[in-house]
């Protein structure tokens, strides 16, 4: 049994003031309970800010307000998401399960640490976990791994759903700290591994991510979510695909895309983007603009099948858009 400090604050401010080294802020506790079972994360002092005041889901003329404490399965069902943005609403949806998102809070996800087994098991190595220790995955069960933005240290996945949607909406978090707050864009807020990727984010020590922010997009109402995993439930990512269009008639006059479960933080195709421009989003063009979808990727031994299933889960996305 090892002792605990436990305290929960009535602000932020109490919340900053509070934090010193080891401390670790509980929201949800779908992860950091978890973790702490686990071993994985052993904090000194547990801040619970579940009570804070930052809740709500507040629409505004230039962006959409999401408080990071308001919880998954509220943000999922409120009517704005719901129809202005069906790419968050499914996404959220087709994360963990009924239960878990009644309970885990939005900045909680976007915060959530990989699934890789071996980060889990405290008897592996593991460079996440314990730098320099080794990465058993590289050789290892891979089969969910990632094949983009991956390095020798590191291969793990980002597990969040409701990550790659934001991505391919351009949305920022807010971060709050002593000093005060400061908005990053969610793309340049997750890091990729390189040799450090114990360090997985720009979140400095004691900062709480406090909302996130959704610029307006009319054309947002055209986008969806795909999921393909091994089992229709409580399960994560082998691809996914986040995408919203602009049509006019049937010629793409803009689009946004993201893709998860391939690679080590949400991940925007530009490329892909730029060939569908101005074609008509019809499946032989969608086909035809997808094939690069997959550049640079370096697959493992068992996830050689991500690249293909990439580029079918990406068009299978963009032409359910079509109609
Ligand atoms: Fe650890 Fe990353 Fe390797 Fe998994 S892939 S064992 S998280 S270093």
């Amino acid at each position: 049994m090892r002792p605990i400090d436990f305290a929960t604050p009535t602000s932020v401010e109490d919340a900053l003031r509070r934090f010193d080294a080891g401390t670790a802020y509980l929201a949800g506790g779908t992860t950091l309970v978890d973790l702490m079972k686990l071993d994985v994360l052993t904090p000194d002092k547990v801040l619970d800010i579940d009570r804070l005041p930052l809740r709500g889901v507040h629409p505004r003329r230039d962006a959409l307000h999401i408080a990071a404490l308001e919880r998954m399965s509220d943000v999922a069902a409120h009517r704005t998401v719901v129809q202005d943005y069906p790419v968050l609403s499914q996404a959220l949806l087709l994360s963990a399960s009924g239960q878990l998102r009644n309970m885990a809070s939005i900045g909680g996800n976007l915060l959530q640490r990989t699934r890789c087994s071996y980060f889990r098991d405290i008897t592996s190595a593991c460079n996440k976990r314990e730098p320099g220790s080794g990465c058993p995955a590289r050789e290892g069960v891979n089969r969910g791994h990632a094949i983009l933005g991956t390095s020798e240290s590191c291969v793990a996945t980002h597990a969040s759903d409701l990550a790659v949607a934001l991505v391919a909406l351009d949305a920022s978090v807010v971060l709050t700290g002593r000093e005060g707050s400061r908005t990053v864009r969610l793309d340049d807020f997750y890091r990729v591994p390189g040799d450090t990727p114990h360090v997985e984010n720009q979140l400095r020590p004691g900062e709480i991510l406090t909302e996130v922010i959704v610029p307006s997009l009319h054309w947002a109402r055209r986008s969806t979510y795909l999921k393909v995993r091994d089992r229709q439930s409580y399960e994560f990512a082998l691809t996914s695909a986040a995408v919203a269009v602009d049509l006019r008639g049937r010629t793409v006059r803009d689009v946004r895309i993201a893709v998860g479960g391939v690679a080590t933080k949400p991940w925007r195709l530009p490329h892909v983007e730029q060939a569908l421009l101005g074609q008509p989003l019809r499946e032989s063009a969608v086909v035809r603009a997808v094939e690069h979808a997959a550049d640079g990727a370096l697959p493992l031994p068992y996830n050689k099948f991500k690249p293909a299933l990439l580029r079918r889960t990406l068009a299978r996305a963009l032409t359910s858009l079509a109609n």
